[in-house]
């Protein structure tokens, strides 16, 4: 099968957004056992876990990965793998066995990005069962269990562990991250401020990862001119509006915003500040909660997503939940999909020749009626629907 050809990229497309709508549709509870192993029969190319998986041996795969209250982020390139923080303790061997059904079998780098148990809570057992070539971690030590047990897992692996500085690079694959946080040093006690910040590249797109950095980190990021510019930006700390500062949003300038946050978590995250700040930017927002494990794969120009949902058991994903209301709604109303330019405010139908050219960071798909597009402002293409 010929997985580079534009004919079966499309197709390959096609069935994402598909799986999208009809998970979206059907809810993530209760049956979704069976509607996900039917949804991955008719996916093909897309079959996650199987040998077509893409990012192991050519592309990228990103998987956002549902631990609940907690962070933990798959990267594979290319062939090779890099994971960044690894959940709470009870999360280890969730992510154990998505890795491994990923076919990944060692890990070049594992970020743990600061040490909170939300984050390294399950680091120890990762750090034991996958051989780690680079443990990249800030200069902060915990009195803690889960510090303790990854430290214990470090020692007996023997890992070679790197405080990184920001402006390092690291290859991964056919990409490679920077480091661009954190810049300065911060107290004991602020251990969010320590996440090692990360800006991965791959082809012409950028995804920005900051752990649970707040807005102090931030404030030093900009002041620091790191690059942040990313059409991927993982919401920092979970979506709280401690983080993601309107000046740090506007650096960033992302197309798409994934959120890590567990299901009616204590936190309240995300928070409204936050997703009422995306949203005002046409951020396209994806949640954890909502759609379980994210999946993002890419030839280094295009997006295509893909949210798993079979780890939200308790039915809440209704018609807010996943790929935004709008086009659920939209979907079920006129069923016409339209990819829209955000920056010159044009509606196309997905066939038109505009697209192919148009760059990613303007790109929306989006299933609505028409009348509501032209409502927010836009125009139809002269070409494909004039
Ligand atoms: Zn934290
Ligand atoms: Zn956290």
């Amino acid at each position: 099968m010929n997985k580079k050809g534009i004919q079966g990229r499309t197709i390959w497309m096609r069935s994402a957004l598909f799986l999208l709508w009809l998970s979206v549709l059907t809810g993530c509870g209760g049956t979704g056992q069976s509607q996900d192993a039917a949804a991955r029969d008719a996916a093909g190319d897309l079959t996650v876990g199987g040998q077509e998986t893409p990012g192991r041996e050519d592309g990228l795969t990103v998987e956002f990965m549902d631990v609940g209250q907690g962070d933990s982020t798959l990267i594979l390139c290319e062939g090779e793998a890099m994971l960044i923080d690894a959940g709470d303790e009870s999360s280890g061997t969730t992510i154990q066995k998505e890795m491994q059904k990923l076919g990944v079998e060692d890990l070049r780098y594992f970020v743990c990005t600061h040490p909170d148990a939300d984050h390294i809570g399950g680091a120890d057992v990762i750090a034991y069962k996958f051989p780690v070539e680079t443990l990249l971690m800030p200069e902060l030590e915990r009195d803690t269990k889960a510090y303790e047990q990854l430290e214990d897992s470090i020692t007996a692996r023997d890992i070679k562990v790197i405080h990184p500085e920001a402006g390092e690079t690291y290859d991964l694959g056919g990409g490679s991250f920077t480091i661009v946080g954190p810049v300065e040093q911060y107290g004991q006690d602020d251990a969010n401020d320590w996440s090692v910040c990360l800006r991965f590249t791959y082809g012409e797109l950028g995804f920005l990862f900051c752990g649970d950095a707040e807005e102090k980190a931030e404030e030093d990021m900009l002041a620091a001119g790191v690059p942040l510019e990313a059409d991927v930006y993982h919401v920092s700390h979970h979506g709280s509006s401690s983080s993601t500062t309107e000046a740090f949003l506007q650096a960033v300038g992302p197309s798409y915003g994934v959120i890590s946050c567990g299901r009616d978590n204590d936190y309240g995250h995300p928070h409204r500040e936050v997703t009422e700040a995306l949203t005002a930017r046409q951020v396209q927002i994806y949640r954890t909660d909502q759609l379980g494990n994210i999946f993002c794969y890419s030839d280094g120009k295009a997006l295509n997503w893909k949210g798993e949902c079979d780890a939200a058991a308790d039915g809440k994903a209704d018609a807010e939940a996943g790929f935004s209301a709008d086009e659920t709604a939209g979907e079920e109303a006129s069923g016409q999909k339209y990819v829209l330019n955000t920056n010159t405010k044009k509606i196309h139908l997905p066939e038109c020749e505009s697209v192919a050219q148009m760059r990613v960071k303007n790109r929306r798909e989006i299933y609505a009626a028409l009348e509501d597009l032209l409502e927010e402002g836009y125009d139809p293409c002269g070409n494909c629907m004039g």
